[in-house]
């Protein structure tokens, strides 16, 4: 199937530097404000607070009736935790997904923060997550295809003995969060659609310390591990260069 991918002009990428960079520095202030003792309502008053003083707006809130500006999951939580009550525990691991438009364009950009002392089980997690978005990016490069970032990513994990959950994926992103085409955390090399420069993609690999299946939850948006399994989640915001792409969540 053909997908109408737009290709950025040198002007909407500066717009788009512009709302990753903002968008960066607030998941930045979140990461640093999860502590043990700290609700999860609270870093959603941060984030509301902070994506103000970026000049953006929030997009994730009210985006098909989320009620809140960040995802924060925790432990076997993989993505779209709505944050309340929940108090931040010595121990857990915390993925913290934000949105934030500026100017009518968008970045988004997740990380796992671990809060004091972890099991080395999660730490590794967290490592391997993060370096495999790091390789999903070295992979994403104009003239190759959209499967060769998916196939790096899927190897990088998979090698190191994690799971990646299939049923959420990367997208293209620019005025409009969800852009064509999907970037799934797995696949062939040498398939999908052919990166130009100008393209701009949120890679974003959900890990799981177990198997890739995943539950939703009783609210409808919290998505945990089937198997009850630890998750971790690293997303950036990148745009296709002529050389390595350019990462525009990067703080
Ligand atoms: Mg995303």
């Amino acid at each position: 199937m053909m997908v109408a991918i737009i290709i950025k002009s040198s002007r909407e990428l500066e717009l788009m530097r512009r709302a990753g960079k903002a968008t960066g520095r607030v998941l930045d202030i979140l990461a640093k404000s999860v502590k043990a003792g700290i609700k999860t309502r609270e870093l959603d008053r941060i984030a509301s607070e902070e994506a103000a003083n970026q000049g953006g707006k929030p997009t994730f809130k009210g985006y098909q009736g989320f009620p809140a500006c960040v995802c924060v999951s925790i432990n076997n939580e993989i993505v779209h935790g709505i944050p309340g009550e929940r108090v931040i525990k010595e121990g857990d691991i915390v993925s913290l997904d934000f949105g934030l438009e500026i100017d009518g364009f968008q970045g988004d950009t997740a990380v796992t923060v671990a809060v004091g002392d972890v099991t080395p089980a999660a730490d590794d997690l967290i490592r391997v997550t993060r370096d495999s978005l790091a390789a999903g990016i070295s992979a994403a490069r104009r003239g190759c295809k959209i499967g060769d970032i998916s196939a790096e990513i899927q190897q990088y994990v998979e090698s190191r003995g994690y799971s990646v959950v299939r049923e959420y994926t990367g997208h293209g992103i620019g005025r409009d969060m969800h852009e064509d085409p999907q970037v799934p955390n797995f696949g062939q090399a040498g398939t999908g659609q052919l990166l130009k420069r100008g393209m701009t993609l949120a890679l974003e690999p959900m890990v799981t310390a177990g198997g890739w299946r995943t539950r939703l939850g009783n609210d409808h948006w919290v998505v945990y591990t089937a198997d009850g399994s630890l998750a971790a989640h690293f997303e950036h915001t990148i745009a296709i260069t002529d050389g390595e792409a350019e990462i525009l969540t990067a703080v």
